[in-house]
């Protein structure tokens, strides 16, 4: 069944080619016990391997069942092992960290029989060569005699046609000898059974046949066989070892050296811990600045004011040259000051208000107005209508207050009317950013809210020019403000044309009180603003939306007063002579003009601010200096403290974190290595076994697969851990709360980066061990 024909293996010690076979040609029966008797040194384990196809010969030809091996390839030889052969060596092979079950199993592992059936032949084989007791051992529990027994169990297990046993009792006792001689003796039955041996008296006492081997040639056999020319069918079954075995025996491998993984995974997991850590600061950076971007942006937008400074240095750069010439003369230069020379007036109009609107609402969806039109309340007290306005100033508001309202209205704090929003789809402002407390946000131009702060204060001027009547620190319920209606009177019911041709409000309240014409406004609810809002423009007191303001204004436009004012040099309803400032300011008042007197525009973030700035500035493209639209962009000095340097000192961090990784993943590859090293015969059993080169390698990727997870769980769970201190330290000097955050997301692509770059990091020496000669891999001690 089995015939060598002319076999010449040679070997490379250093330059010089030597023979280990010299033009062997021996053929065996299907059933029988050769005995192949030579000196060490002769060229016999050599034989065994040709034999049992883990050495390849260099020239000759064997013949399996009439099949000649000449056209075999890798897997035909890995299948022609695991399907055909049972190896038995002299130092028995057995792999340390496995139980002796799971030896005993490995082959049929490898030929992808089903754990039941294996667990069954593997305890029949342990059974057979009496070791059924001893199951549940290591090999490294049992002794000589016993470790040679597990190892027949093993070549026996899987019923190989074939069983090879190189010196196979040349490390035991003669006692245990005999037993084990016994033992194949008894297997020789219904096998072919071919052992080496330098012992004769062995050779002769157990085997049927007997061949004398020296230098690497046949010399003598004591029942020559010629192998006849019959062709039989000869199918071998490719073997495939699974991920899940691989994992099974790299795991097992690990177990066995805690202390040594522990320490591997610690070291490499510090790349992971830096880069985990860098990132959970640097996104908790990130967050803190975008608040505080956002919140910058809420107290400082970008306002376009009829009355502006113009803040461009350029205009200036003259009188900055200027400076210190010290001159020698007895002259002084009138000069206009910076202040005065800065002021200028936007003329704001419909083009302008329509380019605002066309803002993209991705980068700010909130646009505020400040319009100058008087709203014209009465309120009925007691039975009896009173004049009550929307306002937080006192009720003798003087010159001066009136000036500084008119401050907060161009820099945005405390705007009374809430913003539009220019894409109604992506979210409400109110319902955004302000808790309802009592009642309902506004479904209504009509409906306006009241505001408090998160002290639930409310300005009392916002109160009592509503005409509660109220002491500071008095307390009044939702209840009572909630559902509060006031009546608006429009210009022509509220002021009459005395004969003079002048207007004053018309004294008789009840008849204002009662025009059809009026409006009545509810006061909806009353708000908060959000302890997560950023958004927080509104100032306490009653907040209407701009859509009421405009109404107003689109119903006063045509007023009787504003057309006598529009034709009018003179304050129509004091007579008093007025210059064209002072009619505009009062034309806005009485509600003549629809554009408002300031825009304020709201961008989500210093980036989407640079973007609407940009806009802007396209706007003034091509126009004469007067018709140019100046902004004021009071956060702009901000801009560049955050920012960028955020993303510099990231970037420097990973890229310092990033090299501890490749520092770790280099470290990963020389333990690989050094493993490849230590369980060189084991890779030698394998291959003895049937396993592929992938099934090693697989092993090997099993094995820093199993690294890389525990590397990188262990990084991203110390890095979480390193948050609290880090957190406690930075609360300590910065007040920042919780800045180190370690996002989930990162840490799971972390530990996919950390197993992903140390399977590439032991891939190579995996590829390495999976090459390595399965013949020198046996012969390594
Ligand atoms: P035996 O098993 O009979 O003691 P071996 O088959 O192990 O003999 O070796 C036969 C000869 O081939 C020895 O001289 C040995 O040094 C040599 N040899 C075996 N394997 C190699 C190898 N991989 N490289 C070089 N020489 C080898
Ligand atoms: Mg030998």
């Amino acid at each position: 069944m089995l015939e060598l024909r002319d076999i010449k293996k040679h070997y490379k010690v250093g330059n010089t080619v030597t023979k280990a076979l010299d033009g062997v040609s021996v053929a065996f029966r299907q059933q029988e016990f050769v005995a192949i008797l030579g000196e060490s040194g002769s060229g016999k384990t050599t034989l065994l391997n040709v034999i049992g196809g883990l050495d390849q010969y260099d020239s000759g030809d064997m013949v399996i069942n009439g099949k000649s091996t000449k056209d075999f390839k890798d897997k035909d030889w890995d299948a022609y092992r695991n399907n055909s052969i049972g190896f038995i060596f002299q130092s028995y092979n057995l792999i340390g960290h496995q139980g002796i079950i799971d030896n005993v199993e490995l082959g049929m592992t490898l030929s992808g029989v089903s754990k039941k059936e294996r667990r069954k032949k593997a305890e029949e084989a342990l059974e057979r060569v009496g070791l059924k007791e001893h199951i549940h051992k290591k090999p490294s529990q049992l002794s000589g005699g016993q470790m040679q027994r597990v190892a027949i169990a093993r070549a026996l297990a899987n019923d190989p046609d074939i069983l090879l046993c190189d010196e196979p009792t040349g490390a035991l006792d003669s006692e245990t000898s005999t037993q084990i001689m016994n033992l194949i003796q008894e297997v020789a039955q219904d096998k072919l059974v071919v052992m080496v041996t330098h012992n004769a008296d062995l050779a002769h006492e157990y085997a049927d046949r007997t061949i004398n081997f020296a230098d690497g040639r046949v010399t003598d056999d004591s029942n020559p066989h010629v192998e006849g020319k019959k062709k039989e069918p000869f199918d071998l079954k490719h073997t495939k070892m699974t991920f899940l075995t691989a994992l099974r025996l790299s795991f097992n491998n690990i177990r066995t050296k805690k202390g040594r993984t522990f320490l591997t995974a610690f070291a490499s997991s510090i790349g992971i811990i830096s880069i985990a850590i860098v990132l959970s600061l640097s996104s908790g950076f990130q967050k803190q600045i975008d608040q505080t971007q956002s919140e910058t942006l809420a107290q400082f937008p970008i306002t376009i004011s009829r009355e502006t400074t113009d803040q461009d240095p350029e205009n200036f750069e003259d009188q900055r040259s200027n400076e210190g010439t010290f001159p020698d003369n007895d002259e002084v230069t009138a000069k206009t000051s910076d202040e005065d020379r800065s002021q200028r007036t936007n003329d704001i109009d419909q083009d302008f208000i329509d380019y605002v609107d066309d803002i993209n609402p991705a980068l700010s969806n909130n646009i505020g107005y400040t319009r100058l039109a008087n709203m014209n309340l009465l309120r009925e007290i007691d039975g009896d209508p009173e004049l009550v306005q929307f306002s937080n100033g006192s009720e003798d508001e003087s010159q001066a207050e009136s000036m500084m309202s008119m401050m907060a209205a161009q820099t945005g704090v405390g705007v009374s009317s809430f913003p539009k929003q220019l894409d109604d789809s992506q979210g409400n402002f109110l319902e955004d950013n302000y808790q309802l407390l009592d009642g309902s946000f506004p479904e209504d131009t009509n409906d306006v809210v009241l505001v408090v702060d998160e002290n639930n204060e409310t300005n009392i001027n916002a109160l009592n020019n509503l005409g509660f009547d109220l002491e500071d620190g008095d307390n009044v319920s939702f209840d009572d403000i909630v559902g509060t209606t006031v009546t608006l009177a429009y210009n022509d019911a509220f002021y009459e044309e005395l004969p003079t041709g002048n207007f004053i409000p018309n004294q008789d309240l009840d008849e204002v009180y009662d025009n059809d014409d009026n409006e009545e406004i509810t006061i909806s609810g009353v708000i908060r603003n959000k302890e997560s809002s950023t958004m927080d423009l509104l100032a306490p007191g009653i907040a209407y939306s701009d859509a009421l303001a405009q109404k107003v204004i689109d119903h006063n436009q045509d007023s009787d007063i504003v057309q006598a004012q529009e034709d009018s040099d003179t304050n129509v309803m004091t007579s008093e002579d007025i210059d064209d400032t002072a009619k505009d300011n009062l034309l806005d008042a009485l509600g003549a003009s629809e554009i408002p007197y300031s825009v304020m525009i709201y961008p989500n973030n210093f980036d989407d601010k640079e973007q609407i700035l940009d806009y802007l500035d396209d706007y003034n493209e091509g126009k004469d200096n007067e018709d140019k639209i100046i902004y004021s962009d009071l956060a702009g000095t901000m801009t560049e403290l955050t920012g960028g340097i955020m993303d510099a000192i990231t970037y420097v961090l990973v890229a310092f974190a990033g090299i501890s990784l490749v520092t770790s993943m280099i470290m990963i590859g020389i333990i690989t290595y050094t493993s490849v090293l230590e369980r060189t015969k084991e890779i030698g059993v394998l291959k003895a076994l049937g396993a592929r080169k992938k099934d090693i390698t697989r092993v090997f990727d099993a094995e820093t697969a199993i690294l890389g997870v525990a590397s990188g769980t262990l990084g991203v769970f110390i890095a979480y851990l390193a948050t609290f201190p880090i957190n406690a330290v930075l609360l300590n000097l910065t007040d920042l709360e919780n800045v180190a955050q370690l996002d989930p997301m990162h840490a799971l692509t972390l530990v996919i980066v950390s197993t992903v770059l140390t399977m590439i990091g032991g891939h190579i020496p995996a590829r390495m061990a999976a090459k390595k000669d399965a013949a020198i891999a046996l012969r390594a001690e």
